[in-house]
């Protein structure tokens, strides 16, 4: 291996050329197979979780056909070709307390949203149309036969897949299967993702801290974003720049985890050991990525697990958990394919710096100028240890590998953290 000095980006420490971001994040999806394997929760229980089976609905959704209005049902065919129409009001459907009787020519039933229609009736009017005169509602013109009438069935019909195995259960699918009165679902289990920060000089949280030494804050990141994308995190600690130690924590986490997530030594540095510990215990995908913040990166693979082995420097961690990590564990959870990512066009109201070669997430604040338009400034110091800019963004200020500088005015891509789980 050469030094780690060089500063191309296609030459820094390792063999081979830095990959572009994206052909990276194909290799590694490529690399993917999802977790195989479910359990079975309460409904509720299963809010971001796949469902292992199809879902078949054991009652029509609306289960009887009803009002879509407060108004009157009636017949349709009583409605004359012009002017007005006067019926006999002779009960009142309301949800959960249906008309018994039946509904002949002349008739009407004053009904309510969500009330099951009357026998007989087939069509209803708003109220809002209607003169009542005692018994009599008299019906105004322009009313048409069979409207504001929900189907029973029409939403989701007796013995159909309401939802197919695979769905992503978020809100409206976990108030699907409370309309199917389903209590328990069967869901594809969780990944298990190990994860450690590799550094002599980190402490934890509780611990003095010595002379040289900082506290690790990439764990408690690494932690969080795993938690937000709801896998089962596995934290085995902070791990000495020590060969040996960084085998074993490799073993264990491959033995134990679906995926392991580390955070420095990486980079090829007399403490480094977690690239030359993956190439010595495990099959290697790539090195290095040009992005930035970001490189150097492993990715591979130790057993069964898939290894990312992220850089230190705590905006590397969230740039490369982001834009790499995260897609590849949706992919190992047996997500769906999420689509493009979201990204926006916004005028910069700061000029940055950038040199064509790497791939640059800068951070950023997105907001609306008065006159409507999306501008972005970047927040304080872009340094890649600096992890209060990115606190202060709600954006990536996303520059392509060929751009060079941007100036105060020009175009510029953005990609919200709310794109991020
Ligand atoms: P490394 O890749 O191990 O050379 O680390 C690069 C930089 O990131 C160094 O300044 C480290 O001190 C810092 N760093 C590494 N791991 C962590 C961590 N877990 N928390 C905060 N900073 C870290
Ligand atoms: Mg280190």
């Amino acid at each position: 291996m050469s030094s780690k000095t060089n500063t191309d980006c296609c030459a820094d420490g390792h063999d081979g050329p830095a990959l572009k971001l994206s052909e990276a994040l194909s290799r590694i999806l490529a690399a993917v197979k999802p977790v195989a394997g479910c359990e079975t929760l309460a409904v509720r229980s299963a809010l971001g979780r796949l469902l292992a089976d199809d879902v078949v609905s054991k009652i029509n959704v609306p289960s009887h056909t009803n009002s879509a209005m407060d108004g009157y049902a009636f017949i349709g065919a009583d409605l004359p070709a012009a002017g007005e129409t006067r019926l006999t009001v002779i009960g009142t459907s309301a949800a959960g307390r249906p008309f018994a009787g039946e509904v002949v020519p002349g008739q009407c039933v004053r009904i309510m949203t969500g009330a099951p229609m009357p026998v007989g009736a087939d069509t209803v009017v708003m109220q809002e149309n209607v003169t009542r005169d005692g018994d009599t509602a008299i019906v105004g013109a322009g009313e048409k036969a069979g409207q504001h009438v929900r189907q029973a069935g029409e939403d989701i019909a007796a013995g159909s897949v309401a939802l197919s195995a695979g769905t992503h259960l978020m809100p409206a699918e976990i108030g699907i299967l409370g309309s199917l009165g389903v209590g328990e679902v069967s869901v594809r289990r969780r990944p298990r993702v190990a994860f450690f920060s590799t550094g002599d000089e980190l402490r934890s949280v509780g611990e003095p801290l010595g002379e040289g030494q900082i506290y690790d804050s990439n764990r408690y990141t690494i932690f969080s974003m795993l938690t937000r994308l709801g896998v089962d995190a596995l934290d085995m600690g902070v791990i000495r720049d020590d060969r040996d130690a960084v085998a074993q924590a490799f073993a264990k986490a491959a033995a134990e985890a679906d995926a392991i997530v580390t955070s420095g030594g990486v980079s090829v540095g007399d403490a480094d050991y977690v690239a030359e510990t993956l190439e010595r215990t495990g099959t290697v995908g790539f090195w290095k990525v040009a992005m930035k913040p970001g490189r150097p990166l492993a990715f591979g693979r130790i057993g069964d697990a898939l290894f990312f082995g992220l850089p230190g420097n705590p905006n590397s961690v969230m740039a490369t958990f982001y834009q790499l990590v995260q897609p590849a564990l949706q992919a190992l959870a047996g997500m769906p394919d999420p689509g493009p990512p979201l990204m926006m066009r916004a005028v910069s109201s700061s000029a940055l710096r950038k040199k064509p070669g790497r791939r640059e997430f800068q951070r950023g604040v997105l907001s609306r100028s008065d006159d409507g338009r999306l501008i972005v400034h970047k927040t304080g110091h872009q340094g890649s240890g600096v992890l209060s800019s990115m606190a202060a963004a709600n954006c990536f200020i996303v520059l392509p590998e060929d751009s060079g500088p941007v100036s105060e005015g020009d175009q510029v891509t953005v990609q919200p953290f709310a794109a991020f789980v």
